[in-house]
């Protein structure tokens, strides 16, 4: 769908230089998703894995993140290779819904409740964030914690629109619970993409 280089707005690696590659197709079908447009794969140009390869390696980044849409629609093993070979890490944002492949050096895990995630997700998983939109998320969350492995980073985002809302019981929750960390998609404070 589309490919820039620009800082990591949430989760674990926030504030890092990041060059992305969006892939289209997603049928999650979240109700407050924020990129509708990249739920139809067919509305978006094929680009080679050559060109995608490439262009982030011109791109000065030392990390790509692999994000959507959701991408573990696809086989990501040869995107994943040739990212390797050039040197560059390889970072998924997923929602677990479909097994993942390819060869990651990092799996940011974000289940939504519109489509169960495929147990395979949780031992891969280094980072664990839950988008909080009402009250009940964070029971939800805890679900999911008790799945992924020891010692994967756990972050309580709040979904943009209900920021104001929910920004407060996050961090209350945080305090009460510090394996938990809050995660803000710091990319829109800065009107970046
Ligand atoms: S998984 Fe991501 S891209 Fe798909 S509907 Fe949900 S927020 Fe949107």
């Amino acid at each position: 769908m589309e490919d820039f280089y620009t800082i990591q707005g949430e989760g674990y690696f926030q504030g890092h230089a990041a060059y992305f590659i969006r892939l289209g197709g997603c049928d999650v079908g979240c109700v407050w998703c924020d990129v509708k447009e990249s739920w139809n794969a067919d509305a978006h140009p094929k680009v080679s894995v050559d060109e995608m390869v490439n262009r982030a390696k011109a791109s000065n980044t030392e990390i790509v993140v692999i994000t959507g849409g959701e991408p573990a629609m696809y086989d990501l093993s040869e995107l994943t290779a040739e990212l390797k070979k050039v040197g560059l890490r390889t970072n998924i944002e997923t929602s677990g819904a479909y097994p993942v492949t390819g060869v990651w050096d990092w799996v940011c895990f974000s289940p939504k409740k519109f489509k169960a995630p495929h147990a395979s997700v949780y031992p891969l998983a280094d980072e664990l964030k839950v988008i909080v939109y009402n009250k009940s998320d964070f029971s939800w969350a805890e679900e999911f914690a008790n799945r992924v492995k020891p010692g994967c980073e756990r972050f309580l985002q709040p979904e943009w629109s209900k920021e104001k809302e929910m920004l407060p019981l996050i961090i209350e929750y945080v305090k009460a619970n510090p394996q938990w960390k809050v995660s803000l998609q710091i990319h829109k404070y800065m009107n970046i993409p």
